[in-house]
């Protein structure tokens, strides 16, 4: 009876032994994308991811009865092609998956501004200079994870030009856009897409009033044209907590939101992570909250 009782327990040992952990990760990501990936197993583990130079120790969590679940979130940058590899490590253990990037028909927009905004003056340089060096700083910050899927919406309104166009400024090709505009009313709540603490706020040349919120793991969304702001930087806020109001600072053609996200530096979309499960493939990414396209010029404007 002994025996059989030894036996029986080193039976369940061999199943617990044998159940490997899972890996969650994408095959294809459109460019411009972000992505979670996770592996789970029966017991605590550390993971190390291995994306495109960054390496990254995530302690896995507790997500359920003999559950543990190491995750992160990647980015696909907007000029990515052919495959990617993503090596992950899980009690020493190694393992490498391909991903491979989609590409995406970035469409084009012909903007007009003040020219102030299309050629700098002088003396703002410098201003602008500082303003690329604040923010370059804020997006190296690497802390807990706090992000959680899917964001929060920050404000109600369509999305106005969606995240990667390519941009024309009074005649004069720009970088792709790395944000979305999001139609919003002068003073109008903007919520905090997720959890995280308060990076950056203040005014900056083309952004205007600017919140940088870290999500953690390099996670981190950006406001900008803020007519005000509800926070202060270090200040912990919660998804859907008011950040700020919407308005029209900085470079802008009237009122509006421009939310950026950015994954360990890379900007990406943020509209694909508003959507449960996130869409991984497709974009830009306009419809989710659009209201109707306009009639008429649209169709001859491409
Ligand atoms: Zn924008």
């Amino acid at each position: 009876m002994k025996r059989l009782l030894v036996f029986t327990v080193f039976l369940l040992a061999l199943a617990g032994a044998a159940r490997a952990a899972e890996y969650a990760v994408p095959v294809k990501v459109s460019q411009g994308h972000a992505f979670p990936v996770s592996v789970t197993d029966a017991a605590p583990f550390d993971a190390v991811f291995l994306w495109r130079g960054e390496r990254f120790r995530v302690t896995a969590e507790r997500a359920g009865d003999a559950t543990w679940k190491a995750e992160l979130l990647l980015a696909m940058p907007l000029d990515a092609t052919g495959r990617h590899t993503l090596s992950l490590s899980v009690n020493g253990e190694k393992r490498n998956f391909a991903i491979a990037a989609a590409s995406v028909p970035w469409p084009q927009s012909v903007l007009k501004v003040a020219p102030k905004y299309v050629e700098p003056p002088k003396d703002v340089q410098e201003r602008i200079a500082r303003d690329v060096q604040r923010s370059r700083n804020a997006l190296a910050s690497r802390t807990e994870k706090r992000w959680s899927l899917p964001l929060q919406r920050p404000v109600p309104g369509g999305v106005t030009s969606p995240f990667g166009g390519r941009r024309v400024f009074n005649g004069k090709p720009r970088a792709p856009h790395k944000g979305t505009d999001m139609r919003s009313p002068e003073g109008a709540d903007v919520l905090a897409v997720a959890d995280g603490t308060v990076l950056l706020a203040e005014p900056q040349y083309f952004g205007g009033n600017t919140v940088y919120l870290d999500h953690g793991q390099g996670v981190i969304s950006t406001y900008a044209h803020l007519s005000a702001f509800d926070v202060t930087p270090g200040q912990s806020v919660r998804k859907g907590e008011r950040i700020g109001r919407s308005g029209s600072t900085g470079r802008v053609t009237g009122p509006h939101l421009h939310l950026g996200f950015l994954v360990q530096g890379v900007a990406v979309d943020a509209m694909p992570l508003f959507s449960d499960p996130p869409s991984l493939v497709g974009g830009p990414t306009r419809s989710i909250f659009d209201t109707k396209p306009k009639d008429g010029t649209s169709r001859s404007s491409r």
